[in-house]
């Protein structure tokens, strides 16, 4: 198939990207360890870790994983903020032979419990904070091996006084029932300098499962495997050279504050930079914009990754303009949408522009993205990756001409295997040419250049996450004293999209406020409703189906009155 786009990069992107070289992840990451050992792979807290040490500790953990006695291929899931464990204990798992599989660390109980269900999760790194939730899931869905993860670990002396102010005096770590959990620090000693075997792996196996809503809304966990991951990795550093030089990236700065559960951090931030040799800047919460602006201060960033709310928020802090610059090499947003008028404000006070990609948890996640060395932001989404064919799609599955909107869909090396366990929703998900069906309806120039209009189905984004309107108003529908419930997203200066729902009461005394208590017990804080409106009734079709697109433009006027 003819690629227009391939004459608008800049010159020395190659159309095409071979992942030949490389036998899986933990080869990529294992080459880059040797090569860059002495160079810092991760800055948290004001500590550094060198390659070398991120090489070692990911052996222990491979090591001590092994030693468990699961079988190759096995589901361990990561829970947990960007701390420093996190790295080695991802690239530790994936040498082990592991499946790793993801989690919110922000889930409640029983989202948390849905995931560990579905994906069959036999042993959990999981941050101490977050155990108490893990101990409110029935224990016969509990991983059978649990590691506690601490702020302090990997810090040395610094690492033991943080973890025990977390504990004794910040109260951080609740009392919880999990019997047998044993400390991260304990697998590092215990998995120190033991031998492993390293697994036969293939470029075709599964390494992530990627859990995502997807477009149907029940969440679905994207088969990414070893070929997937290596692939993206090599086609953003095919995109990424020109702005970055020949060794892309070696030894600059990432400001890495998006958290590394979400596919979009876990492989730009993560494999990404790892493999360059970059130095990750790990942020814990990426809304303390204050702990940004140190890290800032205390190592120059050239490469920064981010949702568009996240640039927004920088933009809105006085100090964020008196902030050294001069490090900077790309800008580089995704996620959502990114607003005319924050990058607009970004190019202004950085003198840089923002470079604004395209992905999906199935598309490992990078799909399209714009020349990195544009001089202006596009206002578009760009141009398809190497080895990346994008055509839009109508509903039989017919090609539109370019210029006119269909179904953003992928065919690459980066596209997922399919979803885990779901053969159906696997199938739907692809056309009969083999293209993944995206679920975003967009238009392709005729030099190749993609803009989004719109998502086919009702996902709103909350600050750059999926919440499914189906998932919540279940949820909502749980509450007794509630008849009907409809959820909409509508226009939110901050966050891009918020969460707003309408209620039919059944008990009559309902409150807003018991609402909200309700929704706080069930639903992580991005899936919240942002506003809650009591009606006597709903519109519905002649079958009785609930219009939800008819709230959502009542709300948008109403959010623009
Ligand atoms: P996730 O699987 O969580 O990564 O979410 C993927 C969805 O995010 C896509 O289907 C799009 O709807 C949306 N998305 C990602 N990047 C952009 C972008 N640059 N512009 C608009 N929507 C985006």
């Amino acid at each position: 198939m003819q690629q227009p786009w391939i004459a608008h990069y800049p010159e020395g992107v190659p159309a095409r990207i071979s992942t030949e070289g490389y036998q899986s992840l933990p080869d990529l990451i294992g080459q880059a360890c040797k090569k860059h050992g002495q160079r810092r792979a991760a800055v948290f807290m004001g500590s550094d870790l060198s390659y070398d040490q991120l090489d070692r500790h990911a052996d222990a953990v491979a090591a001590w994983v092994q030693a468990q006695g699961l079988p190759a291929g096995s589901h361990v899931a990561l829970m947990m903020p960007n701390v420093m464990a996190y790295l080695p204990i991802m690239v530790g798992v994936l040498r082990a032979g592991m499946v790793l599989v993801n989690i919110n660390p922000m889930y409640t109980a029983s989202e948390l419990r849905h995931q560990l269900e579905d994906a069959r999760v036999d042993m959990i790194f999981i941050f101490e904070s977050f155990a108490a939730t893990l101990g409110k899931v029935d224990q016969a869905l509990r991983p059978g091996k649990v590691v506690l993860v601490s702020v302090g670990d990997l810090l040395g002396l610094k690492g033991m006084v943080l973890n025990f102010a977390a504990r004794h005096i910040k109260r951080m770590v609740p009392a919880h029932p999990l019997q047998g959990a044993i400390s991260f620090g304990q697998v590092l000693r215990q998995g120190a300098g033991a031998p492993f075997s390293a697994p036969e792996q293939s470029l075709d196996d599964v390494a992530v499962l990627q859990y995502t809503g997807g477009t149907t809304g029940r969440p679905k966990g994207a088969m990414l495997t070893h070929g997937n991951l290596v692939a993206n990795v090599l086609q953003m550093q095919a995109v990424a050279r020109p702005v970055l030089g020949p060794e892309c990236g070696a030894g600059m700065v990432m400001l890495t504050a998006l958290p590394l559960y979400h596919i979009f951090a876990f492989t730009v931030c993560g494999l990404f930079a790892m493999h360059a040799g970059m130095c990750s800047v790990l942020i814990a919460d990426p809304r303390k914009l204050d702990t940004i602006l140190a890290a800032w201060r205390r190592d120059p960033v050239s490469i920064f990754p981010a949702v568009n709310t996240l640039f927004n928020g920088l933009l809105n802090k006085p100090e964020f303009a008196q902030l050294d610059f001069s490090a900077l090499r790309l800008c580089f947003g995704g996620g959502a949408a990114v607003q005319k008028a924050v990058a607009e404000r970004w190019h202004k006070v950085t003198g840089l522009p923002l470079i604004e990609g395209y992905g999906l948890s199935e598309t490992s996640p990078v799909a399209i993205v714009n020349p990195t060395n544009a001089t202006e932001y596009s206002g578009d989404i760009g141009l398809p990756l190497p080895s990346t064919d994008v055509v839009m799609l109508d509903g039989n599955e017919r090609e539109m001409p370019l210029g006119e909107a269909g179904e953003v869909s992928i065919r690459g090396p980066q596209v997922m295997k399919g979803y885990w366990n779901m053969p159906e929703e696997t199938r739907a998900s692809f056309s009969a040419e083999g293209y993944f069906k995206t679920g975003d309806i967009g238009i392709m120039s005729p030099e190749g250049r993609v803009r989004i209009i719109d998502r086919k189905k009702d996902m709103i984004l909350v600050s750059g996450f999926n919440v499914y309107p189906n998932e919540v108003e279940q949820v909502i529908m749980q509450h007794p004293g509630v008849l009907e419930c409809v959820v909409v997203g509508v226009p939110s200066a901050e966050s891009g999209e918020m969460v707003k729902l309408f209620v039919v009461k059944k008990d009559p005394a309902l409150t807003e406020a018991e609402l909200r208590e309700w929704c706080a017990r069930h639903l992580t804080g991005y899936k919240r409703p942002h506003e809650i409106e009591f009606r006597k009734e709903l519109p519905k079709s002649n079958t009785g189906k609930l219009l939800r697109r008819v709230l959502r433009d009542e709300a948008e006027k109403g959010a623009g009155a």
